[in-house]
């Protein structure tokens, strides 16, 4: 048995047992990992925190087994304005299932844990619309994995994209210019106009979401999310991740 202490991201609390939570957690040292709170469901309890995703904070815990049981906590930032806002907290569960569905258990990602906590401040401080944060959450996401896009040429033939359309590509795992869309038959393709606003998001810095109110520009985010959903499966068939590693959790 070993204490850990570390800074972690809650990023989802559920009941468990009679009167216990179990909360995953996403962590700086350890990646994400499942805590059980004993107790957390008594009325009269001795924990001060609500559990409430999200939650940014100091905790302290035992391990045995792989298993953790939570000993101490302690809010560092609630991110209130992100829960009680109908939009922003539609954002974040859109965040947290990226989480929940396609990060390992205990697989440190020191990058990641940054990502997500920056994410939570551009939304919470509103600087940023929750579609916004939402999306560029998932493009860094793919980004910080490995998961890299070529938006200056087509994988397929090597010409710069021209034409109305372009598509991303399951078997290359790449984008594909209108004309080999045709060609290979790939279903669905996307306006064109939508590659750029993809591209803008994909390379965004949290400097140009400050400085140039880029979190409130009108993006297209019914087209994007169908595009970054196309990415995910793209990138769950990956050589690096497969589908297989997921299936435990
Ligand atoms: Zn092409």
């Amino acid at each position: 048995m070993s204490t850990v202490k570390t800074s972690a991201i809650i990023v989802k609390a559920n009941p468990y047992k009679e009167h216990d939570k179990l909360l995953t957690l996403f962590t700086l040292d350890r990646g994400k990992i499942i805590a059980v709170c004993k107790k957390a469901r008594h009325t009269i309890n001795r924990w001060s925190s609500s559990f409430e995703p999200p939650i940014f904070c100091n905790i302290q815990m035992y391990e045995k087994n792989q298993f953790y049981t939570l000993t101490e906590i302690s809010t560092i930032e609630s991110f209130l304005s992100i829960s009680s806002i109908l939009k922003s907290a539609v954002a974040f569960q859109c965040i947290a299932f990226t989480i929940n569905k396609f990060t390992m258990l205990e697989m440190e990602n020191n990058s990641l844990f940054y990502l997500l906590l920056s994410t939570l401040h551009i939304l919470e401080k509103k600087m940023c619309s929750p579609s916004f944060a939402c999306s560029y959450f998932n493009l860094q996401f793919l980004k910080e994995s490995g998961f890299a896009l070529n938006f200056s040429k087509c994988v397929s033939c090597g010409k710069a994209f021209t034409g109305e359309m372009f598509s991303f590509s399951q078997w290359k795992n790449a984008l594909f210019c209108e004309t080999c869309t045709k060609k290979n038959h790939i279903f669905p393709s996307f306006k064109i106009d939508l590659k750029e606003q993809l591209e803008k998001i994909y390379y965004c810095s949290l400097n140009n979401i400050e400085e140039n109110h880029y979190g409130h520009f009108l993006f297209n985010y019914s087209e994007i999310d169908r595009i970054i959903k196309e990415l995910f499966k793209g990138f769950l068939s990956a050589d690096c991740l497969t589908v297989s590693q997921f299936e435990n959790y």
